[in-house]
């Protein structure tokens, strides 16, 4: 197959949430597009991620698509957090119910995308030496899908199987009277150990830095709950796109210190009894004062202490290093009760260091645990990872890998200077991970939808950021988080999770609402901050 030339008015590179809606919205307003993805089936994360325990922490409700009514009222959730085979259900259903994939090449890794001036158009290069060329260039490659190179010394030496959470066998993995070691205790890994420990002989998990998780107290859907929400879906939608996370946490708009002690932990145990994060909806400065987080904090380790047996496990447990929400929060189901089984123990690599794996096992300041299997929940090169794989190169030449040397730069993470008609879905600069994805998705999709009808109906052939306005908005994405409390961690938010990143805050702490107005005051003032030719 290699070196054909096909013509397409986009080309869209991913098939997760992301790819499949740009597909649908591309061909709902008439135009011809590929989706290119390197996996064999669509999903994205949720075609990677197959490890045990592996579910979404926002409801299914919500982590669903809102634009077919038809769809959300027929498609049935069974369970509040769905685990992964369901989503790639849902996924696999929706390219089916809208035949998707006919316009999709799975087992395809784009490995180039360069821009030519005199034509206007990209030309996408695969792994394969296929090419294909279009007018636009649409990157769906995800956040989180670019596992992180874990550096653990010795890994090379180990014997036995290593397991990466985001490439799990499609085929499953039998843990059963398996001594398995674990490294990574975020998402990933608080969702994965209570899984193995049911099934293994023994775990040991090899902690660096301890999560801040609150249970999800997840369960079958319940029929009533979901009536009332499908029975007014749209306005259900409407308040998620209107809130600043992306979905309905009913966030209180007072400050934490407006209310007396007594009644602070009233309202953190009461959003704590419901389950997910919608503790951090609880006080509006929680994510902004060092002494209102102070208190949600000490509150969810007062929950770590009550739901560990030994108090010295316990205290290993409980994360100081951060304040609660400045790492992705878990959501978890049975995690911290994990650590009162017999089959399970904890190794805090801050206490006793991590000397080397070994051919038999893990090495540690306090000696060697014999292992027969490696779990890594070590994580992703995040937000930039999967676009700076990708040979792109824009006008003049211009590589974007070194452009976003020093940290990503873009215009509302929708696009970036020099690089015309190239267009990012959950980008870098744009609120993406700190929100309900879906909805983030939804957004930038449709935006992008109208953006290319307006360039199509009005004639122009290019559109690209300016630098000004891309300078503007960088320098803003950097005041927003500096007024936050997420600089204080060491969190993949910042890049500090690889040896050698630029340290920068990557999302956009402004708020989802706040952002989407910002994008639609942009299109309204004729794209305002982009050149159109
Ligand atoms: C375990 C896990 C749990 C999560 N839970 C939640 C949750 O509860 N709520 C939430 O809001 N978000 C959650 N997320 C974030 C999740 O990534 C998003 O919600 C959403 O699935 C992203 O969809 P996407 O299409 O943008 O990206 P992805 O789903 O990551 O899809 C990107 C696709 O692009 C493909 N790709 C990348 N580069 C190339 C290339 N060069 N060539 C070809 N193909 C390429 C990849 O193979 C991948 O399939 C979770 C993430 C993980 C890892």
């Amino acid at each position: 197959m290699a070196e054909t030339t096909t013509e397409f008015d986009a080309i869209v590179v991913g098939a997760g949430f992301s790819g499949l809606y740009m597909l649908y919205e591309l061909r709902r307003r008439g135009l011809t597009a590929r989706v290119l993805e390197a996996g064999s089936d669509v999903g994205g994360t949720w075609y990677w991620n197959r490890y045990p325990g592996a579910r979404c922490d926002v409801e299914s409700l919500d982590y669903s698509y809102s634009f077919d009514e038809d769809l959300q009222q027929e498609w049935k959730w069974t369970e509040r957090y769905p685990a992964q085979p369901e989503i790639q259900r849902y996924l696999a259903h929706v390219a089916d119910r809208f035949d998707l994939r006919k316009d999709i090449t799975f087992d395809t890794r784009v490995v180039a995308a360069h821009y030519d001036t005199p034509s206007a158009t990209w030309t996408v290069r695969t792994e394969a030496g296929d090419r294909l060329t279009a007018r636009y260039c649409i990157l769906a490659t995800g956040c989180l899908s670019v596992p992180k190179a874990p550096e653990i010394p010795g890994l090379d030496d180990f014997r036995g199987p290593v397991y990466h959470t985001a490439t799990w066998p499609e085929s499953g993995v039998d843990f059963s009277g398996r001594r398995v070691g674990v490294f990574g205790t975020g998402s990933s890994g608080v969702q994965a150990i209570p899984m193995i420990a049911q099934k293994a002989g023994h775990v040991t998990v090899f902690q660096r830095t301890p999560a801040f998780s609150v249970p999800a107290f997840n369960g079958p859907l319940d029929p009533e709950w979901e009536r009332e929400i499908k029975t007014n879906y749209a306005e259900r939608r409407r308040q998620n796109r209107a809130s600043e996370a992306g979905i309905v946490r009913g966030d209180n708009p007072q400050s934490a210190h407006d209310v007396d002690d007594e009644q602070r932990q009233r309202e953190y145990e009461s959003r704590y009894t419901k389950g997910g994060f919608g503790i951090l909806g609880a006080y509006a400065d929680l994510m902004a004062d060092q002494r209102a987080n102070d208190t949600v904090s000490d509150f969810v380790r007062q929950k770590i202490r009550e739901r560990v047996t030994d108090p010295e496990v316990a205290e290993r447990l409980l994360p100081w290093e951060y304040p609660l929400g400045t790492k992705r929060i878990c959501v978890d189901t049975d995690y911290y009760e994990t650590f009162n089984r017999d089959n399970v123990t904890l190794v805090d690599l801050r206490r006793d260091a991590l000397e080397t794996v070994t051919a038999n096992g893990v090495r540690t300041a306090r000696g060697e645990v014999e292992l027969d299997c490696l779990v890594l929940a070590t994580g992703f090169d995040a937000m930039t990872g999967a676009v700076n794989r990708i040979d792109i190169r824009g006008r003049d030449g211009a590589v974007l890998a070194e452009k976003w040397g020093a940290g990503p730069r873009t215009y509302l993470g929708l696009g970036t200077a020099g690089f015309p008609n190239l267009f990012l879905l959950a980008g870098p600069g744009s609120p993406s991970v700190l929100t309900n994805m879906v909805t983030a998705i939804e957004q930038h999709v449709e935006w992008t939808g109208r953006c290319i009808e307006h360039l199509r109906t009005h004639g122009y052939r290019t559109i690209e950021p300016t630098v000004e306005a891309e300078d503007g908005w960088v320098d803003h994405v950097n005041e927003v988080a500096s007024m936050t409390l997420f600089p204080k961690a060491a969190s993949w938010y910042l890049g500090a999770n690889v040896p050698g990143k630029p340290r920068i805050f990557m999302p956009y702490a402004g708020g989802f609402a706040t952002y989407e107005k910002q994008c639609d005051e942009v299109a309204e003032q004729d794209y305002r901050g982009f050149a159109l030719k």
